[in-house]
């Protein structure tokens, strides 16, 4: 039985991952900054919390990493942990480059030591691209990072590719684009967006406040790229892939999906909040997924439209269970 250790199993990726490996028969180990206090509703919602080994490692101190590494003794290491909003990471920048940076070079680092033959899985983001001037990025198309994210992001993926040369191990990075799902945390906007239409047609009588409505990008389910990030890890050689549906919509087609879904127009619900835009913004996000493709076979069979219509039909169906939740009556004294 291999086994895999997921760093982040609690968030979006970790848990469709882990759910991923355990149908493959891998034995799943998953990370947490702290196990006790952290929401583990991804795997209760995926079935398989008694199905993973959780482990509360802090990724920053080396000490915890190489611990956790030499304990667990895996085949192979996923780490989807970190700051994972773009946003939040003008506020928080020195958060965001630790989670993502030193972090990374804490896993890179222990597992050379350790110097047995584990196998790395590292996500870089599509935002490391930057604006490409209307072409799609591949895995040629240099960085220009627009955010703390972006840039820690960035040297990550450097880090990753340095490992690689110089040592000689087994690590790769995705360059994932947008990638969702109804475990999305409520703060990103194809979250907000969905369950912000749902509360409207449910008479909330809100309006939905969003920032910059003129973006566009490439959004995909992220079920399916977990499976592209484990094909990723069954290569002989170790390369990095751009990872995307190889569509870009603009965020009013994701509007006028997630509304219409509900019947409403989202242009009678939506206000541009100049105070929720950033300092700088990527405006359009687009990818070219050909070697994915060619070289893992690994195609998305979702996009942005299917993305709207699941995360809405999940929505309609998790709150129609919480309410009739609330009406079951209390058991008897
Ligand atoms: P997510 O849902 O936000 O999960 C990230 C997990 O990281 C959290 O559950 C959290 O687990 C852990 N974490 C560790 N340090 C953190 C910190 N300082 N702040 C917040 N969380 C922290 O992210 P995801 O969508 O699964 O993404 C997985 C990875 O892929 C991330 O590195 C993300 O940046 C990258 N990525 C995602 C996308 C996308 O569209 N989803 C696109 C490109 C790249 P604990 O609280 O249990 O420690």
């Amino acid at each position: 039985m291999k086994k895999a250790l997921i760093c982040g199993i609690s968030g979006q990726d970790g848990a469709y991952l882990a759910s991923f490996l355990l149908q493959k028969g891998y034995e799943v180990t998953g990370t947490s900054r702290d196990v006790r206090v952290t929401s583990l509703k991804n795997l209760d919602r995926l079935g398989i919390r008694g199905k993973v080994t959780l482990i509360l490692v802090d990724l920053t101190n080396f000490q915890s990493v190489l611990q956790a590494l030499q304990n667990v003794r895996p085949e192979e290491v996923y780490n989807l942990a970190g700051q994972s909003s773009v946003a939040l990471s003008f506020e928080r920048p020195v958060e965001t480059m630790e989670s993502i940076v030193v972090a990374t070079l804490n896993l890179l680092e222990a597992m050379r030591l350790s110097k047995r033959a584990t196998r790395f899985f590292s996500p870089a983001s599509g935002e490391c691209f930057g604006d490409t001037d209307g072409k799609p990025a591949d895995e040629g198309t240099p960085f220009k990072p627009k955010s703390p994210y972006a840039v820690a992001k960035t040297a990550a993926f450097w880090l990753v590719a340095n490992y690689r040369e110089a040592y000689g191990m087994h690590a790769s990075s995705g360059i994932l684009f947008n990638h969702e799902s109804p475990l999305r945390p409520g703060r990103f906007v194809t979250k907000k967006i969905v369950r912000g239409a749902w509360e409207i047609a449910n008479g909330s009588g809100e309006k939905l406040h969003l920032g910059n409505l003129s973006i566009k990008r490439d959004w995909g389910w992220a079920p399916e790229y977990v499976e592209a990030i484990w094909q990723m890890l069954q290569l002989s050689d170790p390369q990095d892939f751009v990872i995307a549906t190889g569509e870009t919509h603009e965020l009013m087609d994701f509007l006028d999906a997630a509304f219409s879904f509900f019947g409403l127009k989202w242009q009678d619900h939506v206000i541009s909040d100049p105070t929720l835009k950033r300092p700088t913004d990527l405006t359009v996000g687009m990818a070219n997924p050909e070697k994915a493709h060619r070289v893992l076979g690994w195609k998305a069979e979702f996009k942005m439209r299917d993305v709207v219509r699941m995360m809405c039909e999940d929505m309609k169906q998790q709150e129609a269970k919480r309410r009739l939740a609330r009406r079951a009556p209390s058991p008897l004294p």
